[in-house]
């Protein structure tokens, strides 16, 4: 009852490859233990020295302020996140540097260097100061991946507007739900983006839900697409006209370090999505301390996140992080396979990409695709990889690291979500040697454990609940508008703890392994898994690109396996395949873990951001409907696919 049992088998150790870390800011294990060290004995001390790295209107007087759930970080100082990752550089001489290197699907691009971003972000604030916004006010930023989205980020946060951006993917109902609760005043939104070559109307969709949200009193809509909208008197208008005659200076204001920075949504996997409420100056110190070390970041990197923007991912990995280390960050705006599934590789060989950051449900998706759209690019300018979202599971890891990395770049497995801010537990890539599956080892003053029911610590291996049980400058400060809330998900299963909802384990090195979400935990025969260790098992066949494993009641056994199985582009569903699966589990973690019903399917449901929703794959497996929240899932025929493939 009180742990999960870990079934893992996976043992293989990759160093980091010693020419990495020849040349790399933390270079060996003894690095990283020392400053690991000393972070945890004296946090304030460690992020004191941190925040000295970054501009300060005002120097903190108090580094820290905990009196759980609630945190305070860096009090008495005020500080632009705007400033720093603009005005700074800048105003040191690197003006003349690339900031943003953008594709457009269609295939256009466009450069901006630092100077020509803060002219943009200044334009922007005096736009948006004249039309009425005003420091404090919620502004949604519902756009695709475009320049302007980063721009409009880096406004709202030079002006003290709190912004809240909204996936491009979702609909007018999600668009409603976040507006309402957020009490948004102004929606800044385009005409339409690109997506496979179809255009996405997303200026239709905030009309649509316009009409149950009196409180906006204004949109700024962005011409990307050149379809028709309607543009509504009085309170919509053109991005261009609102640029047109502002200027390109604009003084940027010292913002108290708790001043509110951004309101975002979490994508949803487990339910209704949270507001998570994020401040200016520890997660501005965070965002910039972790891109720094755990990307070893350089000016002359050329650094690619796949995220979307209307991820915390998108938040702190491909704007406030990497601009604010003054680095090259490539921003692209359309899908991974369009026109073709080689374009991430075109890219990557086009603009010689040097760091990649994506999702394992990325990686599942290229190896379905099959590898003769990678081999056929080059890929030598990489030198780093990451992934973050999921367990990676380690055959997917094993794929990456030879066909992508090409044998030859760390992989950085970041664990953390949109809650935390930043990432919190990764392999330091040139100290910190990786073990595929495992987000190994916590970032700096991080104290991740694992408990078990009662509260007390669990041993070496044993599985349990992840908490972080001390504070961290980028932890979220609420949820909006509900305090209680925030207490009763995070604070109230292990008193004075941050719970994760996630399980996990460390292993005899320490290493920690993140077990899936404890709401999907399965029992069998007596013993309570979790979901990523049976799943990597699948994904391990030569056969099966992806796998989610959930349990349905049973009469005889209280709980029965059911695997959802989706194979790669060359193999076929058949009775023969099923049985060796089944026969693949056996081996591997025992017979009592064979699963009761293995399901072929085309694809899985997920969120928007491609996270696997088991929670809708458990309701189907019992026979029953869906009932709580899909309004996060993606594609929504998949479930209906699911439901009427019986077998
Ligand atoms: P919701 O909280 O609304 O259900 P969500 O948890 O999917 O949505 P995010 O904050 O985007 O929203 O995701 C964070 C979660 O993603 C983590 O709690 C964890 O379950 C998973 N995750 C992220 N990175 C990793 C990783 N490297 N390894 C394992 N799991 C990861
Ligand atoms: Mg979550």
């Amino acid at each position: 009852m009180s742990s999960i049992k870990s079934v893992s088998t996976e043992s293989r150790v990759f160093e980091p490859p010693a020419e990495f870390a020849a040349k790399a800011k933390i270079g060996s294990r003894e690095a990283y233990d020392k400053l690991y060290a000393q972070s945890i004995e004296d946090p304030d001390a460690f992020w004191a020295e941190r925040a000295e790295e970054l501009h300060w209107f005002t120097k903190p007087t108090t580094i820290s302020q905990w009196d759980p759930p609630f945190a305070k970080w860096f009090l008495g100082g005020t500080t632009n996140l705007a400033y720093n990752c603009l005005d700074r550089h800048v105003l040191a001489g690197n003006g003349d540097r690339t900031a943003l290197i953008f594709e457009g699907e269609p295939g256009d691009t466009r450069t901006l260097t630092y100077a020509e971003l803060l002219a943009e972000v200044c334009k922007l604030s005096n736009g948006l100061l004249d039309s009425g916004v005003k420091k404090g006010d919620r502004v949604i930023i519902y756009m695709g991946m475009v320049p302007e989205a980063a721009i409009a980020m880096l406004a709202c946060a030079r002006i003290g507007a709190i912004h809240s951006v909204i996936f491009g993917g979702f609909a007018a109902e999600a668009v409603r739900d976040r507006v309402l609760d957020a009490g948004a005043t102004t929606i800044l939104t385009q005409d339409g983006a690109w997506r496979r070559g179809k255009v996405v109307p997303l200026k239709a969709q905030v009309d649509q839900a316009c009409e149950s949200c009196p409180g906006v009193v204004r949109t700024i809509v962005l011409r990307r697409t050149n379809n028709d909208i309607t543009m509504k008197e009085g309170r919509d208008l053109e991005w261009a006209a609102v640029l047109d005659g502002a200027s390109a200076e604009h003084e940027a204001p010292a913002l108290d370090a708790e001043h509110p920075l951004f309101i975002l949504y979490t994508s949803g996997t487990t339910g209704k999505p949270k507001g998570v409420l994020h401040t200016t100056g520890g997660y501005m110190v965070y965002a910039h301390t972790t891109t720094k070390y755990v990307f070893d970041m350089r000016p002359d990197d050329v650094y690619w996140c796949t995220a979307d923007v209307g991820w915390v991912t998108g938040h702190s990995y491909i704007v406030y992080g990497p601009l604010a280390n003054g680095t090259q960050v490539l921003m692209y705006e359309g899908a991974p396979n369009h026109p073709g599934p080689d374009r991430f590789w075109e890219m990557i060989a086009k603009h010689k990409v040097t760091i990649f950051y994506t999702a394992p449900t990325a990686i599942r998706a290229f190896i379905k695709w099959g590898d003769e759209h990678v081999t056929k690019h080059d890929l030598s300018s990489l030198r780093l990889l990451g992934t973050v979202g999921e367990p990676i599971n380690p055959e997917a890891w094993i794929w990456y690291r030879d066909m992508i990395g090409g044998g030859r770049c760390p992989i950085v497995d970041t664990w953390w979500q949109t809650e935390t801010g930043g990432i919190m537990m990764t392999p330091i890539p040139g100290a910190v040697a990786a073990k595929p599956g495992s987000c190994t080892l916590p970032f700096f003053g991080i104290s991740p454990k694992v408990l078990r029911d009662d509260g007390t610590e669990a041993d070496t291996n044993e599985g349990g609940y992840l908490v972080i049980d001390k504070p961290w400058p980028a932890m979220m400060r609420t949820i909006w508008g509900d305090d209680q809330r925030f207490k009763e998900t995070y604070f109230s299963r292990f008193e004075g703890k941050y719970f994760t909802g996630d399980g996990a384990r460390y292993d005899e090195d320490g290493y920690f392994w993140v077990m899936g979400r404890v709401d999907d935990v399965v029992n069998v025969a007596g013993h309570r898994l979790g979901t990523a260790e049976l799943e990597s098992c699948l994904v391990a066949h030569e056969a099966v690109a992806e796998a989610a494993v959930v349990a349905r009641p049973d009469e005889l056994k209280g709980q029965a396996l059911v695997a959802f199985v989706t194979l790669k582009s060359s193999a076929k569903p058949s009775p023969e395949l099923n049985a060796a699966l089944s026969e693949q589990v056996a081996r591997e973690i025992g017979k009592f873990a064979r699963p009761d019903s293995i399901r072929f399917a085309d694809a899985l449901p997920k969120t928007r951001s491609g996270k696997i929703m088991r929670r809708l794959l458990r309701e189907l497996a019992a026979g029953q409907t869906p009932t709580g929240d899909v309004t996060t899932l993606e594609d929504i025929s998949v479930l209906a696919s699911l439901r009427s493939d019986e077998s």
